[in-house]
């Protein structure tokens, strides 16, 4: 594996690093962490910017808007856009159901939702799990009746990440129940203006409302609205878990905020000298950096075998173990150093900080970061993947 970039791989990191210092500026930074329609409207303004350069859906195919990267050049713009402390576009349109439009939608649904998608006027969520049907999800129960040129949706999807921002929302449904469970699954696109949709906000420990149960009342889903045969869905499904999966290991994001770690417990004093000096943080740091090491060897080795043509398999399981431990491991960390202060609960926005100025900020990561271990395929079912194609047990 040659991990050197050649002059053209450099030229580019050049271009994505002036891209990044003139576009993501600290305003933009600002807002995206804020709550409701600033979120969404700052996350917006982003996403306009990179598809005004044409960065916003990379690994589309050219003719819908893609950029034609090469393996390594997608890493290198994932890796400046982490290290810059630049967000990730929000996935659920760009990355999850436009792969599964172009890749098995009609001429017909290609047209009217690629170019929506891709200038970020539909925002989409993702109505996989329902109660009793998450690891487990071809336990779904949410049932499409046929009545005419319609569906007729009943049932409730559960965790349905923004979904109280969204116009549309793609879902497995079930439209048979006599054979095997997966055979009678299938993949619509529907409206969230459409009458019968109650949209109930799920609470969570971060204080950020991302979370919502979606329940469907009698509600009418045109058949142009199926991607692909009914009753197939199970295959499309499949096909959006695989990128649902991609670049989960978070290398980069994980390298930033140890870099700023290492900063923050140069600055903290503790007894008289900076934490930094303190043996066990020192302990913790080295043991999560050397982890870190290995994760993107681990990871430059599936990319070096993407290139290759071998798609990335078993190890974006191995990807996800790890990446997502040592997320929480560095959350730990930021906790431990924000002591107290990290249990300071800001009523409003904007109030005024109490104590550390990172403290509410670690508090919240380390809270939404318990989910990384739970959603995209929780950790336990990926060590069951590992240990019956790897192991061979
Ligand atoms: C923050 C967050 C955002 C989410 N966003 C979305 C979204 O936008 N759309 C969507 O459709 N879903 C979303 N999900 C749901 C997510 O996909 C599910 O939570 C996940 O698939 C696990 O399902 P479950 O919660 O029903 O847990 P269960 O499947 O009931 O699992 C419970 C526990 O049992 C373990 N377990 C289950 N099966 C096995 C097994 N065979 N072997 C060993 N252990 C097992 C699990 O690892 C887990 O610890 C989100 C979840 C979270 C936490």
């Amino acid at each position: 594996m040659d991990i050197t970039f050649s002059a053209e791989e450099l030229a580019f990191r050049d271009q994505v690093r002036a891209f990044l210092s003139e576009n993501w500026t600290d305003n933009l930074a600002t807002r995206i962490r804020g709550d409701n329609q600033e979120f969404k409207a700052a996350q917006i303004e982003w996403q306009n910017k990179l598809n005004d350069q044409g960065w916003l859906a990379p690994g589309w195919p050219v003719e819908h808007g893609g950029a034609d990267w090469s393996v390594t050049e997608n890493f290198i713009f994932e890796t400046e856009r982490s290290l810059a402390g630049a967000p990730d576009v929000v996935p659920f349109g760009l990355k999850m159901v436009a792969p599964v439009i172009y890749g098995f939608g009609s001429e017909e649904q290609k047209k009217r939702f690629l170019p929506r998608i891709l200038k970020n006027e539909d925002w989409w969520c993702q109505g996989y799990s329902e109660p009793g049907a998450g690891s487990d999800l071809a336990a779904l129960k949410t049932k499409a009746e046929l009545d005419g040129d319609d569906y007729i949706v009943n049932g409730a999807k559960v965790w349905t990440t923004y979904a109280q921002y969204s116009d549309w929302i793609f879902c497995l449904v079930r439209t048979d129940s006599s054979g095997k469970r997966q055979d009678g699954i299938t993949f619509l696109l529907i409206d969230m203006k459409s009458p019968g949709i109650t949209v109930n906000k799920i609470s969570s420990i971060d204080d950020h409302h991302s979370l919502n149960e979606v329940v469907f009342d009698n509600v009418r889903v045109p058949v142009a609205n199926r991607i692909g045969e009914q009753d197939k869905g199970w295959t499309y499904a499949k096909a959006l878990l695989a990128h649902e999966r991609t670049s989960i290991a978070a290398v980069a994001d994980s390298k930033r905020r140890l870099r700023d770690l290492r900063k923050l417990l140069a600055q903290e004093v503790s007894g008289g000298r900076p934490l930094s000096e303190d043996t066990q943080f020192q302990n913790r740091l080295s043991n999560t950096e050397i982890e870190l090491m290995a994760l993107e060897y681990t990871e430059l080795r599936v990319l070096a075998s993407t290139a290759d043509g071998k798609g990335p398999g078993v190890e974006s399981s191995l990807l996800k173990i790890k990446g997502t431990e040592i997320q929480q491991a560095i959350q730990q960390m930021y906790m431990d150093l924000a002591g107290y202060y990290s249990g300071v609960i800001h009523g409003e926005e904007n109030a005024e900080t109490i104590g550390h100025a990172f403290g509410h900020d670690a508090r919240k990561a380390y809270m939404y970061g318990r989910a990384a271990t739970i959603y995209g395929g929780s950790n336990e079912v990926q060590k069951n993947i590992t240990a019956k194609y790897v192991l061979g047990l």
